[in-house]
Formats: C-alpha cells, structure tokens, sequence
C-alpha cells in the first residue's frame, strides 16, 4: 500500500479548562453575576507520516488548568474521496519554488468572509510536527493541507450555503452519499478514518496546468457536478454541510500543483513555511484573519461548544421567569492575555455586568460567557437587553460585537 498524504490523521483530545467565578458587582443594588468560563484548548495530533512523527500540536503557551475533557471541538480531515488518489512524499522537502503557472482563486463558499463565514483553520505550513499556520499562527493542526471556510453553526446550513468553484476546471472525481454528522469524540472520529471517508462528500477538480482543488465536506445528496463535467469559478459545486471527518460546518479546499500542496495565501508549497515570498493566489485580496469572533449570544442556560456550534442557546427571547440570563460570546483564534469585555445592559438601561477577563492560553476555539441570576430581590426585568462583547489584544479591539434579546414576561 502507498504511503499517501491521507494516511495521516489527526486525533484531537480534549481539554477544557474550566473557570467558575463568582463575582459581586460593586453596585449598590448588589446584584450577584455569575462568571464562567469554558475553553476548548487544545489538540493532541497523530502523525503517521515518516517524516512526521506523533506529537501533541497543542500551542506552547497551553495552560493545563484542569484536566476535565469533553467532546473536542475542531478537527477535520482531507482525504480525497476516491481509492485513486496518488501518493506524495513531497511534503517534507518542498522547497520555495513557486509554480510556474499561476492561478487565480475565488474563495469556494458564498458567503462574505468576516461577515456570514470566515475562516476557522488554515493549512500548516510547518514541514515537521509543529504546527504553524499560514500567517506564522497556530490556527491550524499538523499536517492540515486546506484552508478551512466555515460557518458560524449547523443553523446556518438550513438556509443552504453553496460550495462554489474556486476557478474553472474539470471534475476529476466525487463522492456523495455519506451522511451529515458532526463528529465530537474520538471513536466517532476514528471511526470515519477507519473508513476512509474523511473528505466526506467531496469534489476534486482539475483547475488545469498542475493545478487541482479538493473540497470537502459537502452536504449529503448536495453533490451538483458529475466526474467530467466542466466548470466555471463560481460555480455551485454543492451546499456546505457536516460530512466527513469535521467537528464544525465549512468547506475545506485543498490545493495542489503537480500533486504538492500550495498555501494559497503564500502561493508557495504549504511546507516551505510560512516566512516564504508572498504571492498570494486569491483573485480578490483574502486577509490572513486569525482571529475573531463566531458568535455572540443569549441563553437561559449554561450553553456548550458543541450546542453552540449546533445552532442551540439562540432563542429570540428568554422568560423572565428563567433562572439566568446569560450572554455568551463564541470566539477562535484567541491567544493568551487577549483580553475579553463584556458589558450587559438591562431593559431599564442599567448595566448588569461590566467584565473583564484575560485569556489564559491559546485556543482555535472557545467560549465563555457573563449572566445574572433570577432572585426576588433582582428579578431578571422584562424588555430588551443588550449585549458588547470584545476581544482586545495589545491594547487594540480586535473584534467587536453586540446583540439584543427580549425578556418576555412570564403570567
Ligand atoms: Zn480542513
């Protein structure tokens, strides 16, 4: 059996660190507001490669505050969906030799980045067992070759989010057929590895001159291409979904020239590092954006990662006899000593919570969130409420949000 770029897998443990605070507001009203905090941390990754031998990917600044585990939160795999695949052992020696015919690429999902999608992980570009993306980051794991287009939750995926061609081609190869699930533990992810069906359903194209695209990840039954058929860019390839080895929706897009990976926001091998020329393939400028915010919301309950990346804990309204009223913020690309602001204000305009925290170490993903308790003294009032959540690193807001929930009363 060929020793092929899929043979290597990623096994993501799970870590969370997990923080439970009580903190009194220095108000007069002496409103009691609970903090928690819950991170998703880290990855511990397997490689099979040769050249690339088993290691933990997790960031060096890693705190290991506590050992609890649960479901990890993001990984996904890149196998091609074909037995035809050809094997490569190139990705340890590549050099910085640009291709020779260039290419132009549109981003394969329709949707505005840093707007309805964005991108959650880029390929690694550390020929060894580090991890290191494509911006010199650690938004990535080892040996991840695409880049990542996601959305913000499997809710997004109701309204149909197509998969389109990054440029024109012919489709070499495809598979459908291979139900939507997002994985979240380690035997479900070993189990679709065991298959062979870590693409899920999924798409190459020959995009000409050396050049192929690989896309991964697509909903089931939403294949709308058939092997041979000629494409444009922008072409509806089929609709995001949740197949496959992927613990979050999005599309994955591998691209290759002459059989070795490219980093399309280099334009040079994916393994000749991240500190390469750069010539980026994008037709339209694609900001390296590490970092960023996935979602913000409410919740009458403590919501989990895996219910946030599910669509849950996003009800229009809470019940003002609810026990809590939380306000919760989905973030990646955090890194240690960001700091996150939280501001809660009520319906009478008063501020509930103003927070501050630091991150403690880097996480691809994570959440946390800020609430009030439900007590007699102070009631959770009826109207709207916001919510401001911010993410500063060095002193500069890096990402910002804010949202409204309406507390209906409860007779
Ligand atoms: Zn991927």
């Amino acid at each position: 059996m060929h020793r092929s770029f899929l043979s290597h897998d990623s096994l993501p443990t799970r870590s969370m660190q997990h923080s439970h605070t009580t903190q009194k507001l220095d108000q007069p009203t002496r409103q009691i507001t609970v903090l928690f905090t819950q991170y998703l941390a880290r990855f511990s990754l397997l490689g099979l490669l040769l050249t690339l031998s088993a290691c933990d990917g997790s960031p060096p600044s890693s705190q290991t505050q506590s050992s609890t585990t649960q479901p990890e939160v993001v990984s996904e795999e890149t196998a091609t969906p074909s037995t035809r695949d050809r094997t490569t052992g190139s990705i340890a020696i590549a050099s910085e030799v640009r291709p020779e015919q260039p290419i132009a690429l549109s981003i394969p999902i329709d949707c505005q980045l840093g707007d309805d999608c964005f991108v959650l992980l880029y390929p690694d570009t550390d020929p060894g067992s580090g991890i290191r993306d494509s911006g010199c980051g650690q938004q990535t794991y080892d040996t991840h070759q695409g880049t990542d287009f996601a959305v913000s939750s499997l809710a997004d995926l109701d309204r149909g989010v197509n998969v389109l061609a990054s440029a024109d081609g012919t489709v070499l190869r495809l598979r459908d057929g291979v139900p939507d699930r997002r994985l979240r533990t380690t035997a479900e992810i070993e189990a679709i590895a065991e298959q062979g069906i870590e693409c899920g359903n999924g798409i190459v194209i020959d995009h000409g001159n050396g050049w192929t695209g690989q896309y991964c990840h697509l909903a089931q039954g939403s294949v709308a291409v058939r092997e041979g058929d000629r494409v444009q860019r922008g072409d509806v390839l089929g609709r995001v979904g949740v197949s496959g080895k992927t613990t979050f929706p999005h599309v994955h897009l591998t691209l290759r020239y002459n059989d070795e990976v490219i980093d399309p926001y280099s334009g040079q091998p994916a393994a000749a590092g991240c500190t390469v020329d750069r010539q980026p393939l994008w037709s339209e400028a694609q900001p390296y954006t590490p970092s960023g915010i996935v979602r913000i919301g409410f919740a009458d309950r403590p919501p989990t990662i895996d219910g946030l990346w599910d669509g849950e804990f996003t009800a229009p309204q809470i019940d003002t006899k609810a026990e809590v009223l939380l306000f919760w913020a989905h973030y990646y690309g955090v890194k240690a000593g960001d700091i996150e602001r939280y501001r809660l204000v009520d319906a009478a305009g008063r501020v509930v919570t103003e927070y501050e925290q630091e991150i403690k170490a880097n996480q691809v993903n994570g959440m946390s969130y800020v609430g009030k308790r439900n007590t007699p003294q102070n009631p959770i009032v009826p109207g709207i409420w916001r919510g401001e959540y911010s993410l500063v690193r060095d002193g500069q807001t890096i990402a910002r949000e804010q949202a409204e929930i309406t507390v209906r009363s409860a007779n």
